[in-house]
């Protein structure tokens, strides 16, 4: 940092705790001279090197639970014995399944638990990631092309047999699993790029690519994928479109409301909508395709996308601070959109518990010797790396002059950068470590952000089911999430699922964020577990208008039942 010496007291005592660094550093014959807060952050990372690998370089793949692990799973219609199984839909027979195998051809297109003992196989397409809903399907197709899928969809509608479509299966709101019996239809085969033009950016891929791999590909043409999140060594592009993902990159590159350009997708009756448009710019008629961003598998399959994406920056820069407050997280947040503005590309903000939490589960050392009640995540992508690098250490300098922020480190290399980003993405993977969580991912004006998370946390206090011993359920309530577009997750570790934790948050938090006019979900859907609280984000007019577009599109209703619609 080229001005520590001539700044507030805060710099003046990180200087002195560099040249100890440095002294240290010297005696073990540091290789490559640092900066100051880089200094900081090595000399940390250095011990947890020692101790355990980090979230990323250990965890690229989120997957869903493992057979065994599935099994232990509650059935969700034991869960929810409200929900009863539809008499409308067929009973899965012989036939059937005949009728698929002969369509799909290869063995590994259909997993067969209906004619005969599937084994385990069938267990994690039917159980979520979160280990909270597990249905009771025999069969699993996993066609290779848009025609089978349209073959499967027909076939399903003309015999009434209930479908759900299923991508990478890491959705947060059991929407990807079935309840009962309903044929799982997994996209996974369905994984080829279909075309990328590197002067306008447009990317046509199939549905069933893994996010990762299409980022990665995009990579190797100096391209981003304009998502990203924590699950994208196993969510599908498809899934992210029937979800409308927001992630981590959102902030800089807008929604996939906006980035997606065209779909194809299949309809309940078999019929293809060829909409795989590729221009920016197409004002003639209705917008179709939106109807799929978001509709969670409710209205049709959807088979392939094509979506714009931005060049890849050819600077990238992380910073992760400690803040005493979190009034001092808005002073940052707004520092940051007035002085990194055009290359601020993501401002995540996780608070100390669910840190504590990520370092007790991960036994990965934080990058800050000294705990705070909230950290920050701050990422930079620009075209100059020098120019950057200068903006950047001065909103260092500012943050910490002004005592905004009250310690900070910037990772120097792309491991310094995956190590940032592990404490924030590995957030939601390491808090299931007790058992479960329950989850919320909510829209709430940024200045009454937190306040859900302590209120919750008295809330849950005064029932007393917070502790440190098996006896009581929870572990902790935190508050981590993507606070660049005012996107909290509100997050139960547990140590088990238990119904009067449930009764306690539900509806509760959902009433709170109504009340402040936010929304119930922000970035994950509804899928069955906000099924009931609709009405708490949508009015009844507007609900009334998405029942009417279901049974225009699906009539019989075989999409993905039992769901938010
Ligand atoms: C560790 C972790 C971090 C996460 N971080 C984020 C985050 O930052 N932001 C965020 O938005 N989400 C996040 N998620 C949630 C999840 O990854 C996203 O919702 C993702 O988009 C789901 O993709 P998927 O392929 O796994 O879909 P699935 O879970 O398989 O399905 C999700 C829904 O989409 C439907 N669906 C799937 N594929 C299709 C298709 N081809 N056509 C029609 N419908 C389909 C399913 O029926 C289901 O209703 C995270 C999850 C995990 C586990």
């Amino acid at each position: 940092m080229q001005s520590l010496h001539r700044c507030a007291p805060v710099l003046r005592q990180l200087r002195a705790s560099n040249l100890a660094f440095q002294r240290a550093a010297i005696a073990r014959n540091a290789p490559k001279a640092t900066t100051s807060v880089q200094r900081r952050w090595q000399s940390a990372n250095a011990q947890t090197k020692n101790e355990a690998t980090t979230a990323a370089s250990t965890d690229p793949h989120i997957d869903p639970p493992s057979a065994a692990a599935a099994k232990q799973i509650k059935f969700t219609s034991e869960s929810y014995p409200e929900l009863k199984r539809d008499p409308k839909y067929a009973q899965l027979t012989s036939e059937h399944v005949a009728f698929f195998k002969q369509l799909l051809g290869s063995e590994s297109a259909v997993l067969d638990g209906v004619t005969q003992d599937a084994g385990e196989d069938l267990e994690s397409y039917n159980s979520d990631w979160m280990r909270k809903y597990r249905g009771h399907s025999n069969l699993v197709v996993r066609p290779g092309s848009t025609e089978e899928v349209s073959k499967i969809l027909k076939y399903c509608n003309d015999n009434m047999l209930a479908v759900v479509p299923q991508g990478g299966n890491t959705g947060l709101v059991g929407g990807s699993v079935p309840v009962f019996d309903e044929i799982v239809i997994n996209l996974a085969r369905m994984n080829e790029i279909r075309s990328f033009d590197d002067v306008s950016g447009i990317l046509v891929a199939d549905a069933g690519v893994i996010l990762e791999v299409a980022d990665n590909y995009l990579g190797e043409r100096k391209h981003i994928f304009p998502l990203d999140l924590g699950a994208k060594g196993s969510c599908q592009i498809g899934g992210n479109v029937a979800t409308n993902a927001g992630g981590l990159r959102l902030l800089r590159y807008g929604s996939l409301h906006g980035n997606i350009l065209g779909i194809e997708a299949v309809l309940p009756d078999g019929t293809i909508v060829d909409d795989l448009c590729k221009l920016r710019k197409n004002n003639t008629g209705y917008d179709i395709k939106q109807l799929f961003i978001g509709g969670e598998g409710t209205i049709g399959i959807i088979t392939a996308i094509s979506i714009l994406c931005p060049q890849r920056s050819n600077a990238t820069n992380v910073a992760y601070f400690g803040l005493e407050s979190f009034e001092k997280v808005q002073q940052a947040f707004r520092e940051a959109k007035g002085q990194l503005g055009e290359i601020l590309s993501a401002f995540e903000l996780m608070d100390g518990r669910s840190q504590n939490l990520y370092h007790t589960a991960s036994g990965n050392r934080l990058p800050l010797e000294a705990e705070h009640p909230f950290y920050c995540l701050i990422e930079t992508s620009g075209s100059n790396s020098e120019h950057d690098q200068e903006k950047l250490e001065a909103f260092l300098e500012h943050v910490m002059g002004e005592e905004i922020v009250s310690d900070g480190v910037v990772a120097q290399d792309q491991t310094q950068i995956r190590e940032l980003w592990g404490c924030r993405e590995g957030v939601p993977e390491h808090l299931g470590h007790w058992g479960g969580v329950y989850k919320y991912d909510l829209s709430i004006p940024i200045n009454e952000l937190y306040a859900l998370v302590e209120e919750t946390r008295a809330k849950l206090s005064e029932a007393g089911l917070i502790g440190e011993t098996d006896e009581f359920p929870v572990v902790d309530v935190v508050g981590y999430g993507h606070m660049g577009d005012a996107n909290l997750h509100l997050n139960v570790p547990v140590r088990r699922y238990d119904k009067t934790v449930e009764k306690a948050l539900e509806p509760f938090v959902y009433e709170w964020v109504s009340k402040r006019s936010g929304s119930i979900s922000a970035e994950h859907g509804l899928g069955i577990q906000k099924k009931p609280y609709i009405g708490y984000s949508r009015s009844e007019t507007m609900i009334k208008l998405m029942k009417q577009i279901k049974s225009l599109y699906d009539p019989n209703g075989i999409m993905n039942p039992y769901k938010y619609i």
